[in-house]
């Protein structure tokens, strides 16, 4: 069966678990995030990698050739593949060896880079590898906030690296990537938002992305911690600026505290992930988790977690291609019915990825996206 067929029955057999609120999948998922090396070269202040509390994604550690084998059938029927976890992915050398046989099944994959290692030869494979998406963040629009927030620094050198990626892809006449540069924002770099829309028409981004960091630490928290409404205030004046720049900018409202809320809850609450544990609706707004409902998201060397902000949530290891049933575990079963009820768990609810739950956008948005699966796979 052609692999175009097979994402489109899975995303109909996925669509149908959301319609039927189950708590187990029955589809594969519709989409992956895989991590394909947790190594990196910065020492990001934001970064779980450093001094996290209870942050348990892998540290220093490659997903070999071997496995992407091996998850085969999930790759023939995903759409989205997000090919990055908590590392950077250049330093894997395998990375585009990797980033061939995904793309051979016929999934859009998107990557994530600090951008330190784009030279000639990686932009190059980049642009030949059918990668659909790149995110570079770059957090500053100057070395002196950079490497206060991404140290050891090296903003310049970035920012040529980006510029070299957009030069040839213009040279090249391809559409992709699609050249995605963010901003998270903290006390040490704020003062930097206004001017990014400036620094990202300069260097030749296609989309500008603004949002608050999520604390991954109550260290993080009192030394890089700012009110969410002051974050929303200057995004807003960078926002005006993008649009006189006629940028594409997107703010995205994160609550940077979900990843405390979740280490609060998960590790004082351990008896709510009881899989026997059944409450009835009472009339509570019925949502759903997007990540819950489609996503996987494996680190390490395999590692399961339900999403990236519950990185102190360990689900379990997929081996030898068992992510079917590692999806169904009881922890990810219980949250799904908790949201479905009305009753979400502490990190979830204020996240932006819970969705409110209506049978009639549902049935709306599985037909616009059956149509673009069957033209694009
Ligand atoms: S570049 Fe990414 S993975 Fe590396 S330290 Fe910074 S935030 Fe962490
Ligand atoms: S709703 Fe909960 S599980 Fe879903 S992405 Fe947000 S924090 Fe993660």
């Amino acid at each position: 069966m052609p692999n175009r067929l097979k994402k489109a029955l899975n995303l109909l057999h996925s669509y149908w678990d959301l319609l039927m609120a189950r708590t187990e999948q029955h589809a594969l998922p519709v989409e992956l995030s895989l991590g394909t090396t947790s190594f990196c070269n910065l020492k990001c202040v934001m970064c779980p990698r450093e001094g996290s509390d209870g942050n348990l994604t892998p540290f220093d550690d490659h997903l070999g050739m071997e496995y992407f084998i091996q998850m085969k059938p999930y790759l023939e029927r995903a759409r989205e593949i997000s090919l990055y976890g908590l590392g950077e992915p250049m330093i894997d050398r395998g990375y585009f060896e990797k980033v061939r046989f995904v793309t051979s099944h016929g999934a859009d994959v998107s990557l994530s880079s600090n951008g330190t290692l784009l030279d000639e030869k990686r932009c190059r494979e980049v642009i030949a590898s059918g990668i659909k998406a790149i995110g570079i963040s770059l957090d500053a629009v100057c070395e002196d906030t950079f490497k206060q927030v991404r140290p050891p620094g090296g903003f310049d050198e970035i920012l040529e690296n980006v510029k070299r990626l957009a030069r040839i892809k213009k040279e090249l006449g391809s559409p992709t990537p699609e050249l995605h540069i963010s901003f998270g924002v903290m006390k040490q770099n704020i003062q930097d938002v206004e001017k990014f829309p400036d620094l990202g028409r300069e260097i030749g981004a296609d989309i500008l992305v603004v949002h608050p960091i999520i604390y991954q630490s109550r260290y993080a928290e009192r030394t890089l911690g700012l009110d969410r409404e002051v974050i929303a205030e200057a995004a807003g004046r960078a926002q005006k600026r993008a649009e006189e720049l006629g940028l594409r900018f997107v703010y995205w409202d994160l609550d940077s505290g979900t990843f405390l809320k979740s280490l609060d809850h998960y590790n004082a609450h351990q008896e709510e992930l009881n899989p026997r544990e059944t409450r009835a609706n009472g009339g509570k707004p019925k949502a759903y988790c997007h990540f819950l409902w489609r996503n996987a998201m494996i680190q390490g060397k395999g590692e399961l977690f339900p999403c990236c902000y519950l990185s102190n949530l360990k689900v379990g290891v997929v081996e030898n291609g068992n992510l079917r049933d590692l999806r169904n575990h009881p922890v990810l079963s219980n949250m799904r019915r908790s949201i479905f009820e009305g009753d979400p768990p502490p990190p979830c609810q204020t996240c932006p990825q819970m969705v409110p739950y209506s049978r009639k956008q549902i049935l709306k948005n599985a037909w616009r996206e059956l149509k673009q699966t069957l033209r694009h796979g």
